[in-house]
């Protein structure tokens, strides 16, 4: 029996584990077949406090991994499966294990969505990204393209603009999805255009990104951009729905009631899974270490877990 069974080994599942462990808390990560989370595809990471160099994304999920399991969480590279939280304890499994646990840590994040054409996959972190507040200032005095018709899409093109000589909005719309607000910020804007009705069919260079080629879906016509960057901001896809008996809202998210609560006691959320508004590795380790300390909580209120 662990007392927090943690679902999860991004930035906010690992940092649960440091604090329940730290707490005397038997901890299990179910870390997933690919552990790690977004972080372990990104290169260089430069907004993560206490690196004043940066520090390559892999290589501070590895450090965190092995803080945890210094202080005695044990880690299961399997991907989770499904969970009972009708009852307690509480079952979580994986394809050939299961655990039972006194309380849950879900901190399955969310993946990025991509465009999933050519040149794209191989390009990410080379060029490709879907972080602006992270990589912006790798692109000072470059063309760069945001991709998405959403608020992201006009946060994204906005930050880019404080380094980038030039941001091209590219929508396959007419019109945008993004508030009204955001849409008159963008197209105040003056390093800021727009290209309507159009689609990146694929996106090209050698060591890196050299330009894309676009598609006007009203005329078909192709056309090849050179530029130095593409932003990817089509939206998130929070890995909320392989639970049952969660409250999720209408966007995908666990739904949070009081600070890292779920609608299930003892079942709490940390990280990118219920956080559609900042989505940073250093906000979800800090939603991390918000869960762990309120399971603590719940479980001495609930159990007698010094013994
Ligand atoms: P979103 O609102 O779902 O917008 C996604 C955009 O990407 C849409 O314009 C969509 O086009 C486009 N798109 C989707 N799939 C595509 C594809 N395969 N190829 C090309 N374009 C594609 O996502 P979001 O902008 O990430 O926002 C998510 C939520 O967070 C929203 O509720 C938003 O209001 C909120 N948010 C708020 C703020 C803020 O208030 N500051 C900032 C960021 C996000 P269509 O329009 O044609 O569907």
């Amino acid at each position: 029996m662990h007392d927090v069974i943690i679902i999860g080994s991004g930035p906010a599942g690992l940092t649960a584990a440091i604090y329940t462990t730290r707490a005397n808390l038997k901890t299990l990560v179910v870390a997933g077949g690919k552990w790690g989370g977004q972080l372990m595809l990104t290169t260089l990471v430069e907004n993560y406090p206490g690196f004043s160099e940066g520090i390559q994304g892999p290589d501070l999920m590895m450090a965190m991994r092995k803080q945890a399991q210094r202080h005695g969480a044990e880690v299961v590279e399997e991907d989770f499966t499904e969970g009972d939280f009708t009852k307690k304890p509480f079952v979580v499994k994986t394809a050939t294990k299961s655990f039972e646990g006194k309380s849950v840590i879900i901190a399955t994040g969310a993946d990025t969505k991509w465009l999933g054409v050519p040149g794209e996959k191989e390009r990410i972190g080379r060029g490709v990204s879907s972080c602006a507040p992270c990589d912006a200032p790798f692109f000072r005095n470059k063309k760069l393209i945001v991709v998405g018709g959403g608020d992201s899409a006009m946060e994204e093109a906005l930050v880019l603009t404080r380094f980038a000589e030039k941001v091209t909005i590219i929508h396959r719309r007419d019109s945008l999805r993004a508030s009204q607000i955001l849409q008159q910020r963008a197209k105040n804007n003056p390093k800021i255009t727009f290209l309507f009705n159009t689609t990146v069919e694929e996106i090209q260079g050698l060591e890196k990104v050299t330009g894309v080629k676009l598609k006007n879906n009203q005329t078909g016509k192709i056309t090849d951009m050179p530029i130095d960057g593409v932003f990817v901001a089509i939206g998130h896809a929070p890995n909320s729905r392989i639970f049952q008996g969660l409250e999720i809202d209408e966007q995908g998210y666990i739904a949070v009631h009081n600070h890292t609560k779920t609608n299930i006691e003892g079942v709490f959320v940390a990280g990118d899974v219920h956080d559609a508004k900042y989505r940073q590795a250093i906000t979800a380790a800090g939603f991390g270490c918000a869960a762990a300390l309120e399971a603590e909580r719940w479980l001495d209120s609930q159990y007698d877990t010094k013994n």
